[in-house]
Order: structure tokens, then sequence, then C-alpha cells
């Protein structure tokens, strides 16, 4: 399916509102830059990326290369765009780093097991090797759901019972999946918010015992957001990144939210590649993210 229908509340609360809004004015005043910045604040664009943008729209007028309304749009489009294309950095699984080891962080919630299946799917579907460590050992449920997942569809996973150390089982992991020549080892972790500090302490363990194995490993430590957080998808991203250095985002959900602007003030607070979009349940619902694709379908 056509990305423009799985993103269309976002192309409601976002493209459409800013079309209405310009279609309203017939000069460029105060009024139009007020509501334009509004319309980008409420669209969860964010902050900083919204003062950009007023300063740039600004700096045009002032400078006569916008006169008119219908200007206005393609400017903002554009600005948009140079917030959000250094973010476009697809994740290459380089040839002979076996294993390519990716730490999956993120709130309970988010979308993390659902995404690591679907990440699975995708390396089998390359041709690569895959296996999990379900490292979230705090929930049983996460470890079932993972093992599960890879019953079903032939994926080996590495776990023990709950309360088990994450670190520990994600280091049996490594040394198994280094053992077997496994091409990429995803691995699970805990999304426990309300002990927080224990939280971020663990990543920074697993982190270090990864490290013990292989000494360029993590190569990918990528933070699942769910995207109808808005705003606070961003502080949860300064969270983990304090903890661990966030090197990719997938932004969850996108199908079932207004909030699509988040990604702009992701891109433009934490400058991290964003790696996959979720726009849906099934597996090809997780997209490499584009920019330019992105912004054609959540602009009108
Ligand atoms: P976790 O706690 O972070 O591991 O979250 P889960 O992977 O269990 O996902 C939580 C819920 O969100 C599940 O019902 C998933 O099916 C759903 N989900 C995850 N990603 C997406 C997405 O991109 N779109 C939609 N519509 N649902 C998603």
């Amino acid at each position: 399916e056509a990305l423009d229908r799985r993103l269309e509340d976002s192309r409601r609360q976002f493209g459409r509102q800013l079309q209405s809004l310009i279609d309203g004015y017939d000069r460029i005043d105060d009024d139009l830059f007020d509501d334009l910045e509004t319309t980008l604040l409420t669209a969860d664009v964010g902050v900083a990326a919204t003062l950009r943008i007023m300063e740039a729209l600004r700096a045009a007028v002032d400078n006569g290369v916008i006169t008119q309304p219908n200007q206005v749009l393609p400017a903002v489009q554009a600005e948009l765009f140079e917030i959000i294309e250094p973010c476009e950095q697809f994740l290459d699984v380089p040839a002979g780093r076996k294993p390519f080891v990716i730490l999956m962080v993120g709130v309970n919630g988010a979308g993390k097991t659902t995404t690591i299946g679907k990440l699975a799917q995708r390396f089998k579907q390359d041709g690569l090797q895959v296996m999990l460590a379900a490292g979230d050992t705090f929930r049983a449920a996460a470890v079932e759901q993972l093992k599960s997942w890879g019953e079903r569809n032939d994926v080996p996973v590495v776990a023990q019972s709950t309360g088990a150390d994450s670190a520990a089982v994600i280091f049996d992991a490594l040394q198994s999946a280094q053992a077997k020549g496994v091409d990429v080892l995803i691995a699970d972790t805990a999304g426990r918010l309300h002990t927080q500090s224990n939280l971020m302490e663990e990543l920074r363990k697993i982190h270090r015992v990864l490290g013990r194995l292989d000494d360029t490993a993590p190569h990918e430590v990528m933070l699942v957001v769910d995207a109808g957080n808005g705003q606070n998808a961003l502080n949860q991203a300064k969270e983990f990144n304090a903890a661990v250095p966030v090197s990719g985002i997938t932004v969850t959900k996108l199908d079932g939210t207004a909030r699509g602007g988040v990604l702009f003030a992701i891109a433009e607070s934490l400058g991290v590649p964003i790696r996959f979009i979720g726009v849906g349940e099934s597996a090809r619902d997780l997209r490499p993210f584009d920019a330019g694709t992105f912004i054609n379908a959540i602009l009108p």
C-alpha cells in the first residue's frame, strides 16, 4: 500500500492543515506567520525545528524571495527536507562483519519486539542468517513472544528464564552467534520505565559486555519509539542516548497517529539516522526511511 494512505492521519493534521491555513491569506503578514508557527507546533514538529523553519521563512520574506502566500508551502517543504534529509541513512549490514550486532532499546509498548520480528524477516529475505537474543528477561511475556516468533519463522532465539541477567543472556547469544557464523544478531532489551536508573545501568552493562567479545559491538544501537508519543518520544530518545550511544531510530505506529511531524523534531534535535518507519503490523510495513517519500506522503 502507498505510504500516503498509511500516513493519512498525519497528512490531514499536517499537510492539509498547512494548505488550508495558507489558503486563508491573500498576503503575507504576521498573522500568517503566527498561524503557521502554531500549526507546526501542533503537528509535533517541535520547538527547535519550528523556529528554524520560521527563521528561514522570515529571511526569505525579508530578502524578497517570498512575496506571496502561495510560495510559503513550497518553502516550508524545502526547509522540512533540509531538516530531515541528513537522517536518511539506511542500515547496511556490511559483509565480513560477522555477526553484525544490533542492540534494540526502547520503552515497553514502543513496538520493539514487533520491530525485531520484522527486521529478522527482512534480513532473512536478504539471505542472511539471523539469531535473536531475548534480553528482556524482566517480562516473561517478552521472552515467550520472541521464542514463539522464532519458532514460527525458523530463527534461533537465545533465552534464559525470567529474571536472568540480561547482559549474560546477550553475552551467551553473541558467543553462540560467533561460533555458528551467524550474520546478524538482534538483541532485545528491557523497556521498563519505572526503574529507569536500573534500566539505564543495565543497558550500559550490556554494551560493555558485548565489547568484551567483539570490541566493535554493538554495531547498531537502535532505539524504537512510538510516534504516538509525540514530543515524549524525543525525551525518551535523549534519555536512552545518555546511557548508550543510539546510532539509529525506528519510529513505529505512524499508521495510527496524526503525529508524524515528530520525525522532524527527532531529526532537528537528535540528528540520529532514522533507519525505519513502522506503518502497520506486517513485516513489509517496516519501511526503510526515505526523506522525500515521507515528506510527499504527509504534505498535501
Ligand atoms: P514492545 O513492548 O516494545 O516490545 O512492543 P510490541 O512489539 O509488543 O508492540 C506493541 C504493540 O504495537 C503491538 O500490538 C504491535 O502489534 C503494535 N505495533 C508495533 N509496531 C506497529 C506499527 O508500526 N503499526 C501498528 N499499527 N502497530 C504496531
